[in-house]
């Protein structure tokens, strides 16, 4: 796939922070032996691309300053240019690709307002209004502060290193969606009602499904989506790209990763589906385009 090299990228939806690692206050989690300051997977195995749905108690006020020693820095991307050369800068135009999409389809489907909100960009730990950020956590949605926060070195370090992913740009996008896809959520009131967090059809799973499927929904359409003045962000998509994206859910199943960190498959843990799941609800997202085709909660079909 091929950003736009002349889409500009809109940093009015990004906060980049750093200085967040040791020392900042940052919370770190024992490193496995060995591991050469790698994370053990073991350690992420339940909250890869989640949201938190744990309520803030309001120790850590909104989660937009520089708590935990972080501060905001300079964010150098500009372009589709630069999304071509940088992860970091893909990250900031999907961001903006993914919600260019919603703020249109959002009213169209729901006949309200889509809120647009920004995307964390940070590396090592940060503080968020759902508790302090890690690297360990994976990308999540925290509806407390409705903030995307995101550890760049996720992709290479833990989707294509310990997640065994292809990866890929698209992948990128996927993520990105899948976690916009629990602002959604979280804007349509699902957020607050959930009850179950664990096993096959708990309410954690129908969420984690249907942000995939919303990703899907954006997927379907990401040609489409053009920056603040009208130019297309992405102009080229193969069926590879997509197929990278899948592969990407697929990683993420719980079922894959149960296996490949305690070789068997316990489907009471279950948070988010399997790999077949996760999938089948990406790819009913991009045939079908709506957040009505998503409804997980409303089948036992999953
Ligand atoms: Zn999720």
């Amino acid at each position: 796939m091929r950003f736009n090299p002349k889409a500009r990228i809109d940093q009015s939806q990004i906060e980049t922070r750093s200085g967040g690692g040791l020392g900042g206050g940052g919370m770190r989690l024992p490193m496995p032996s060995g591991g050469g300051g790698k994370i053990g997977i073991g350690t992420i195995v339940v909250v890869v691309l989640f949201v938190v749905l744990t309520q803030c108690t309001g120790l850590l006020g909104d989660g937009s300053g520089g708590g935990g020693g972080t501060t905001t820095t300079q964010n150098s991307c500009q372009s589709g240019a630069d999304a071509n050369k940088s992860e970091d800068c893909a990250v900031d135009l999907f961001t903006n690709s993914v919600q260019s999409f919603w703020s249109q389809a959002y009213p169209d489907q729901t006949g309200k307002q889509y809120d647009v909100v920004k995307t964390v960009r940070f590396q090592g730990s940060t503080a968020s209004g759902c508790g302090q950020a890690s690297t360990e956590m994976g990308p999540f949605y925290c509806p407390n502060d409705q903030l995307v926060y995101l550890d760049t070195t996720f992709f290479d370090d833990m989707l294509q290193g310990q997640l065994g992913a292809k990866g890929g740009p698209f992948a990128i996008g996927y993520v990105i969606a899948h976690e916009y896809g629990h602002h959604i959520e979280d804007q349509l009131g699902i957020l607050g009602r959930m009850r179950t967090v664990r096993g096959p059809k708990s309410d954690s799973v129908r969420a984690e499904l249907m942000a995939d499927c919303l990703a899907g929904v954006w997927a379907g359409a990401a040609q489409k989506t053009t920056d603040a003045d009208g130019n297309a962000i992405i102009t080229e998509l193969t069926p590879d790209d997509v197929k990278r994206a899948i592969d990407a859910a697929q990683a993420v199943g719980d079922d894959r990763i149960q296996k490949r960190t305690s070789g068997r498959v316990d489907t009471d843990s279950f948070t988010h589906g399997t790999a077949a799941q996760r999938v089948r609800w990406f790819n009913r997202g991009m045939e079908q385009g709506t957040i009505n085709g998503c409804n997980t909660f409303d089948t036992d079909n999953l």
